[in-house]
């Protein structure tokens, strides 16, 4: 891991103003680094706007498992069902599917754990150096965050998952609930729920409102936020590395981090970035509730998360293995709404706003692509799949260790963007 410049470098682009991008962003500039960030449309334009904004260490565990492959593949062609793959799939989506595939065995899934552990550890504490640097949007503290099940073999499934994650050396504190100690914590939950599961130490954001502060606080220390240019290429050039903007200008940096989420590949290939980032695409809406729970909501038989997001609830799910180009489909939207809907008590699911669909980059070992590439000067940011929420500031905080002095982090070793 010595791909980087000798000395610090002073002046880095950042492509992509998601999560990862804005983070890796803002601890450049805590290390004295002046920063570009460039974003083809807008800040959180990708899929850091409509997810759950879960900050739940206690969750954030490698997606290939043998369970996924097993409901997979019952359930991939099925449209009603939570996870989608289209039937005329491609090469590409193929290779992505086999890699992943190859890797739902339970060794794999401990050997990934193992290197979330240490992240997960930290993530929280990163959330908090953004705070205290004055990044103004509340991260609020998870009471309750419940995960519900509508049978106690699905409630046995998670204890058992999170006995695996306090295995490979991560604390995490729960206890199992009755439907109807659940229902006293969360009076939304229907008589559907028989039991749950009370996670403690976790929080929640809003995923949008919190990107625009970061987006502002990088701004007010100076950093230029350009929107709206679209990066066609990257180019090392022996000292220096060259941006060329769709529009034909081109800029010259330092160093460069893509940080471009599902789209990841078009830029990074070129320095030797194999690993297949695939759009794992999501949906959520939002929905007026009775009576809106103090925390998140999770079903994870169901696979949907919901957040109280100020008057709304937001309800999010699916993961449907297609281009992020593709349009939103509606019957996603019908099939979480079909999922949830004996769940939930006084929600109006027939009253949905702000329907979304959003990719994560997902990659086919579930593990993140952070550092340096074959160039010294241009590094990655992305793959996180379902946790780029979470893991985003650590992220930032961590490659800007690794880009400022050179030397990359311990923790940073299993997500090299060349494995
Ligand atoms: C339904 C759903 C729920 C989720 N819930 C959670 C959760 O609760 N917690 C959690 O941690 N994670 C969650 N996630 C995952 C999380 O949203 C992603 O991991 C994270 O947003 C990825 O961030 P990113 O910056 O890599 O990608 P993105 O947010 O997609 O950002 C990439 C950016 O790059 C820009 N871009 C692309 N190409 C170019 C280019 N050529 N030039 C310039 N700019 C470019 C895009 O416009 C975009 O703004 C969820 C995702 C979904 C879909």
């Amino acid at each position: 891991m010595t791909a980087s410049p000798a000395s610090r470098p002073g002046h880095v682009a950042v492509v992509g103003a998601g999560m990862p991008g804005l983070a890796t962003a803002w601890f450049l500039q805590e290390r004295g680094v002046r920063v570009t960030v460039l974003e083809r449309e807008r800040v959180a334009a990708g899929s850091s706007w409509g997810n759950a904004g879960w900050l739940s260490p206690a969750l954030t565990v490698p997606l290939p498992e043998p369970a996924v492959l097993r409901y997979g593949l019952r359930a991939a062609l099925d449209p009603a069902s939570p996870l989608y793959i289209p039937p005329r799939a491609d090469l590409r989506l193929l290779r992505f599917l086999l890699g992943f595939a190859r890797h739902c065995t339970a060794r794999r899934w401990r050997v990934a754990m193992s290197a979330y552990a240490p992240v997960n550890r930290r993530a929280l504490e990163a959330f908090d150096a953004l705070a205290d640097g004055g990044v103004a949007e509340p991260v609020r503290e998870a009471e309750p965050f419940l995960a519900c099940h509508v049978s106690t073999a699905d409630q046995k499934a998670l204890l058992e998952e999170l006995r695996h994650v306090e295995a490979a050396g991560q604390e995490v504190e729960y206890e199992p609930l009755t439907g109807a100690e659940a229902r006293e914590l969360e009076p939304a939950l229907s008589e559907a729920v028989v039991a749950a599961v009370r996670i403690r130490g976790q929080r929640f954001i809003n995923p949008g409102r919190y990107l625009r502060a970061l987006a502002e606080a990088v701004r007010d220390r100076g950093g230029d936020l350009r929107e709206g240019v679209s990066v066609r290429e990257v180019r090392d050039e022996g000292m220096r590395v060259a941006v060329e903007a769709a529009s034909g200008e081109a800029l010259r940096f330092d160093a460069v981090v893509l940080a471009n989420g599902a789209w990841l590949n078009r830029l990074a290939r070129r320095f030797g970035v194999r690993t297949i980032v695939q759009a794992g695409r999501g949906y959520s809406f939002s929905v007026p509730v009775e009576q809106m729970p103090s925390g998140p909501v999770y079903f994870p038989a169901q696979r949907v998360a919901c957040t109280p997001l100020g008057d709304r609830l937001r309800v999010a799910g699916m993961m449907e293995f297609r281009a992020p180009e593709e349009p939103l489909d509606p019957r996603r939207i019908a099939a979480i709404v079909a999922a949830v809907r004996p769940l939930l008590r006084g929600a109006a699911f027939d009253d949905r706003a702000d329907e979304w669909v959003g990719s994560r980059p997902c990659t086919p070992d579930g593990l993140p692509l952070i550092g340096p590439t074959a160039s010294p000067r241009v590094f990655v940011a992305g793959g996180h799949g379902m946790w780029g929420i979470a893991l985003g500031p650590l992220t930032g905080e961590l490659l800007a260790e690794a880009i400022a002095t050179g030397r990359t982090p311990a923790e940073l070793t299993p997500f090299h963007p060349l494995r």
